[in-house]
């Protein structure tokens, strides 16, 4: 099975995923995704995203590479590399997806039962307002855009096969090692 996570940009799905991974060592990888966005912070290339210019991302469309793309952003591209997929079911682990919620309904659709895909939900979007500026790596324009687009996002979430709320962090991550545990995806 593979693990799909979508939520509005802020809402703490990254702390979630890494909660997870740290918690059950060597049973899930996170796939990496190719990115048309510069780096933020401590970002590394091949660690958060392969970080490649328009074009290079452009070839991979060409060659058909990608198992899904989207232009998430006005002007910047997102997309999962199906060579990702095999990767980390090769090495017996469960593949674990951090995309957009557009992305993550296509995948579902891919991959059907074989798929659990989770929205991870703010408490609302003046929280999730105030999450984005408190993580201080992104413009004011960015974090206008993306609680634009999370207002249209969280009207997507009951198309999910599972909500975790993610208020009280240690809660939210509590419910998730359950989840997990309930599918039947660790040992
Ligand atoms: P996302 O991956 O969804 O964009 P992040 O995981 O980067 O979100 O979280 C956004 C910010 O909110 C980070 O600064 C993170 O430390 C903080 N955060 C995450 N979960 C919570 C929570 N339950 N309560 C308060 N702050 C949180
Ligand atoms: P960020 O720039 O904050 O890292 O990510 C912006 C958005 O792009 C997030 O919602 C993230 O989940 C999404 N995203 C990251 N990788 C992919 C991908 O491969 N495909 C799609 N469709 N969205 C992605």
């Amino acid at each position: 099975m593979i693990l799909i996570f979508c939520a509005p940009s802020g809402s703490g799905k990254s702390t979630m995923v890494k909660h997870l991974l740290s918690r059950f060592p060597g049973q899930f990888a996170l796939s990496v995704s190719c990115t048309t966005r510069a780096p933020r912070g401590q970002e590394q290339d091949g660690r958060e995203y392969y970080f490649v210019s328009r074009e290079a991302f452009e070839q991979h469309i060409a060659n058909g590479d990608f198992i899904e793309y989207e232009q998430v952003y006005e002007g910047l591209y997102y997309g999962t590399l199906r060579s990702e997929i095999e990767r980390i079911q090769s090495a017996g682990m469960t593949a674990v997806f951090d995309i957009d919620v557009k992305g993550g309904l296509n995948l579902k659709r891919i991959f059907g039962d074989e798929a659990a895909a989770v929205f991870i939900a703010p408490p609302s979007v003046e929280e999730l307002s105030r999450r984005l500026h408190g993580r201080g790596d992104t413009s004011e324009e960015m974090i206008q855009k993306r609680l634009a687009k999370a207002t249209i996002e969280l009207a997507d979430a009951p198309k999910f096969d599972y909500i975790i709320t993610n208020d009280d962090l240690q809660k939210a991550q509590h419910t998730l090692e359950e989840l997990v545990k309930n599918l039947g995806m660790v040992r």
